[in-house]
């Protein structure tokens, strides 16, 4: 009989999750008796492993993809944020009803705190229209950035994402994004075009030409393997502020964790290391 906290993450495929890895770390570190274990679960098969969350003991957990706005829709109650973004990266229990939130927008911004401290919320640049791209939306605007120009491969996903955040965001097509470079205080990749996977060259992909970037420009991709994109490093060459997406997915798994457990954990640089390794073996 499991009498101590039990969450999960699940997610379709699972292996490459990072999530059990940081969540031991910390139930390790802070002696807790709790436990958190992947869960690999189709896509089919997601709304009864929802509904048997309980029967299987769990407290809650996280959700990745193709799973997060699934996940929004079966959550009897969501916050303002999930449902802001629509959809849900951790789900808990409160008094038997299953909640929802996504801290995807919380991790984004605690890691450029503490990355880039000083960074200015004016002029955003978002490459990317996907899920993570609207986590980083609904951030930029609540941190009260006055323009936010939004680029994606597809411009029709840019537009339909435009138009749920108002006013400040404004779409422009992907080849015409080095004409605006100079006028951004912060510029965020949020594609998965320099994951591992999806590319085996040195070259920055998206072809942007930091040369007429302000000095003050911090470069963001939300990618974490490899931890230093192409993207970076040619944001790098120009002697630019970058920021890797490692704490983002640390920083985003905080209040989760202490939903669960009941300690609200800190993100160091001794679990940045010990995930960095991990990451470097997957
Ligand atoms: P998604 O919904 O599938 O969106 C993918 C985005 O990448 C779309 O905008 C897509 O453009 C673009 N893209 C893909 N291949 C491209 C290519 N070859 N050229 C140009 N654009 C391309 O995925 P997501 O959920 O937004 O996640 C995106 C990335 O963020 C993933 O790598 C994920 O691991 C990472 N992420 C990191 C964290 C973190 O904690 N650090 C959290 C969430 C996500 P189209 O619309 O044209 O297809």
């Amino acid at each position: 009989m499991v009498d101590y906290p039990k969450a999960f993450v699940t997610g379709y495929p699972i292996s490459h999750s990072c999530s059990p890895q940081v969540h031991r770390y910390w139930l390790r570190l802070y002696k807790l008796e709790g436990w958190y274990e992947p869960v690999e679960i189709t896509v089919e098969h997601f709304p009864t492993f929802i509904q048997s969350l309980q029967e299987r003991k769990y407290c809650g957990g996280n959700v990745t993809l193709p799973h997060k706005e699934r996940a929004f829709t079966l959550a009897a109650r969501c916050d303002r944020t999930a449902t802001c973004i629509g959809s849900v990266n951790t789900l808990w229990f409160e008094e038997d009803v299953l909640c929802g939130s996504n801290t995807d927008a919380y991790g984004f911004i605690c890691n450029l705190n503490d990355c880039a401290p000083g960074w200015i919320r004016n002029t955003a640049i978002v490459i990317g229209a996907g899920g993570a791209a609207c986590a980083i939306l609904f951030a930029l605007k609540e941190q009260g950035f006055k323009k936010i120009l939004l680029f994606n491969r597809t411009r029709t996903k840019a537009d339909h994402l435009a138009d749920r955040f108002g006013q400040e965001v404004f779409v422009a097509d992907l080849d015409s994004i080095n004409s605006y470079i100079n006028r951004a205080d912060l510029i965020v990749n949020t594609t998965s075009l320099g994951m591992r996977s999806s590319y085996n060259s040195n070259k920055n992909d998206i072809n942007i030409d930091f040369t007429n970037a302000h000095p003050d420009l911090v470069v963001a991709d939300i990618v974490y393997t490899p931890r230093v994109t192409a993207f970076l490093k040619n944001a790098q060459k120009e002697g630019l502020k970058t920021v890797d997406g490692i704490g983002m997915l640390l920083h985003q798994a905080v209040p989760g964790f202490e939903r669960w457990f009941g300690i609200r954990p800190q993100v160091t640089k001794e679990l940045r290391s010990h995930i960095l390794i991990t990451t470097q073996e997957k």
